[in-house]
């Protein structure tokens, strides 16, 4: 699931036109950024199968409460660096929408505390089970986060600049995915 946070993250330029696509994509992939390091530390870890096939554990980047702390730092990021608060909510929500994303294909593999503290039940919808569904799903939403972002450049092109250019090197991302990563 890289392409579906990909897609959610181009869909929201229009909302915060004054965040570059880059930093729209790092929000939404925010908490799997986290996950390198600390896998790297062996504090989290995935075995990495083919698509939906991955068993991870990510109890802390992927956690509930995990996921807020990381959206409030998203929120400092927008307050500090653009400055308005469309944008700094548009980046906490933009980094919170991983974690609902990730619960609608993980498998029970998302805690709700750090840790997962207590040992409470865990969470998942498990749509990977499925995993052509989870595909269809994924590049639908690809294909309608494209459009909104390639509506919106050509509607606000500045004169010097080309406006393709930005939804081709998108289209281009989007394509990869959906090459790599597929059942
Ligand atoms: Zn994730």
């Amino acid at each position: 699931m890289f392409l579906g946070h990909f897609a959610v993250a181009a869909a929201t330029k229009p909302a915060a036109p004054k965040i570059p696509v880059w930093m729209l994509f790092v929000a939404s992939q925010l908490l799997d950024l986290l996950f390198a390091p600390l896998m790297a530390l062996g504090i989290e870890h995935i075995t990495v199968a083919s698509y939906g096939e991955a068993t991870i554990q990510a109890y802390y980047t992927h956690s509930l409460v995990g996921a807020l702390v990381i959206s409030a730092g998203a929120y400092w990021l927008g307050k500090r660096f653009w400055k308005t608060n469309t944008a700094a909510w548009t980046l906490a929500a933009l980094t919170f929408s991983h974690w609902l994303l990730d619960l609608i294909v993980h498998r029970q593999d998302m805690p709700l505390l750090p840790g997962n503290l207590g040992r409470l039940p865990l969470f998942g919808i498990g749509l990977w089970s499925y995993p052509w569904l989870s595909y269809g799903l994924e590049l639908a939403v690809a294909i309608v986060g494209w459009l909104i972002y390639a509506r919106w450049a050509s509607r606000n092109a500045q004169p010097t600049v080309r406006w393709y250019m930005g939804p081709a090197v998108v289209a281009i991302l989007f394509l990869l995915f959906i090459v790599m990563d597929h059942p």
